[in-house]
């Protein structure tokens, strides 16, 4: 019998950002190196969706716009594990952390993992903002309607009570 298959694995959502460079290179690149991961296989990618940056002061019109995109995963990784992995990929990327939510290449963020709800140090699940983003709502509804946020509820209304439209630019083929 071939050995992954006793592997036990558990679903994961992860939103990917990007606002400098080639974006949707970066994020089309980004994901196929999630789904080369050992012990993680991608299942559905999002479309493509065009958002303004968001800054600590509010919307910011001068700063690069964002391309968002979410994707469903299988995880034999376990939680810290998977954040560890998507982080040398971030850097892989050049990530580089200046300021907080300042512009990057590549920002890969675990939105919730197997309906856990916990908090340390390095990582807070489900993920604390994700349930006020429409970049993330957005994406994520389209390619799983009926999911769940921890502790927030469905996720459609959480959509429809943001304020931001991302803007579909891209159909995601693979
Ligand atoms: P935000 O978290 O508001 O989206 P950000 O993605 O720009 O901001 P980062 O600089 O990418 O923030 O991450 C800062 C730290 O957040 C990471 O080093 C990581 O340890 C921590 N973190 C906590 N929870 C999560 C999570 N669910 N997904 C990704 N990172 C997380
Ligand atoms: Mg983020
Ligand atoms: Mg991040």
């Amino acid at each position: 019998m071939r050995r992954e298959k006793l592997r036990v694995t558990l679903p994961a959502v992860i939103a990917l950002g990007s606002n400098l460079g080639d974006r949707e290179a970066t994020l089309r690149q980004a994901i196929a190196e999630i789904n080369q991961l050992d012990g993680v296989v991608v299942d559905e990618v999002s479309s493509f969706y065009e958002t303004d940056a968001l800054k600590p002061e509010g919307v910011d019109l001068d700063a690069p716009s964002y391309i968002n995109a979410v994707i469903l995963v299988r995880s034999a990784l376990k939680p810290h594990e998977l954040l560890d992995a998507l982080q040398v990929i971030e850097q892989a990327h050049d990530r580089v952390r200046l300021e907080r939510w300042g512009d990057r290449t590549l920002d890969l963020d675990i939105v919730t993992f197997a309906g856990l709800e916990q908090h340390d140090d390095t990582l807070t699940l489900p993920h604390p903002r994700a349930f006020e983003r429409a970049f993330v709502l957005a994406p994520w509804y389209e390619i799983q309607p009926g999911a769940d946020l921890p502790g927030r509820g469905a996720i459609g209304p959480l959509l429809a009570a943001t304020y931001e439209s991302p803007r579909l630019i891209a159909r995601w083929t693979p």
